[in-house]
């Protein structure tokens, strides 16, 4: 016992630049990260993911969900880029945890062959945006009017819809959690998923034509 006893161990190099660069460039400290991470997990009742990895200074780096063996949560990846995020008005925790929310969506629809655009693939962002809208609905987290505001303004790709369709389902999403509250009566996944499915029906016109859309515009870029 002595006069040292009151100094904080020493962090390794590593983590002492991982954790300076957190607070300084992103504003979330690792710890908010990780609590981010699990409460979008606990929304869905599923487990942390196997590796959680920062890709905010990797010039490619996004943010996404990785899994090799569909039918398990055990080789789950979650990727994120605070720099990509940043530019889609995401900047607090909460905000951060609904675009984890996001991407625990995928991680639950996984074993899920989605039907309509690009092997299915709008239909999986739509399912995710829709059951983002709902948690923030159902848990009342008012952040998720910058996450639309960030995604609604996305072009829409090959592998993503249009903002205005994500938009939108993020909001039909937080429509649906507001009539559950109404009405007070417990819910599942399944509910929600179910509702989302009855939504892409009504929006399917719409989808269409965005996919023609963007095909022809991908077929002239390619000429
Ligand atoms: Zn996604």
């Amino acid at each position: 016992m002595g006069e040292y006893d009151n100094f904080l161990p020493r962090p390794t190099m590593e983590g002492f630049l991982r954790g300076v660069d957190l607070r300084s460039l992103k504003g979330l400290t690792e710890q908010e990260i990780k609590d981010a991470i699990n409460s979008a997990c606990e929304f869905f009742g599923i487990p942390y993911p196997v590796f959680v990895q920062d890709l905010s200074n990797f010039k490619f780096g996004s943010t996404m969900f990785v899994s090799i063996d569909p039918t398990s949560y055990g080789d789950d990846i979650l990727y994120y880029n605070m720099n990509e995020l940043a530019q889609l008005h995401v900047g607090t925790k909460e905000a951060f945890s609904l675009i984890m929310t996001h991407e625990c969506g995928h991680r639950i629809l996984q074993s899920i062959r989605f039907e309509g655009p690009y092997n299915g693939s709008w239909q999986g962002e739509l399912a995710a945006d829709f059951l983002m809208g709902c948690r923030a609905g159902l848990f009342n987290m008012p952040q998720i009017s910058n996450v639309i505001e960030g995604l609604g303004k996305t072009q829409g790709s090959k592998s993503h819809p249009k903002g205005y369709l994500r938009a939108n389902f993020i909001k039909h999403g937080l429509l649906i959690a507001q009539q559950i509250r109404n009405e007070s009566r417990p819910v599942s996944i399944q509910d929600l998923l179910n509702e989302y499915g009855k939504h892409y029906q009504e929006m399917w016109p719409y989808i269409k034509k965005d996919e023609k859309e963007i095909y022809n515009l991908l077929e002239r870029m390619r000429r």
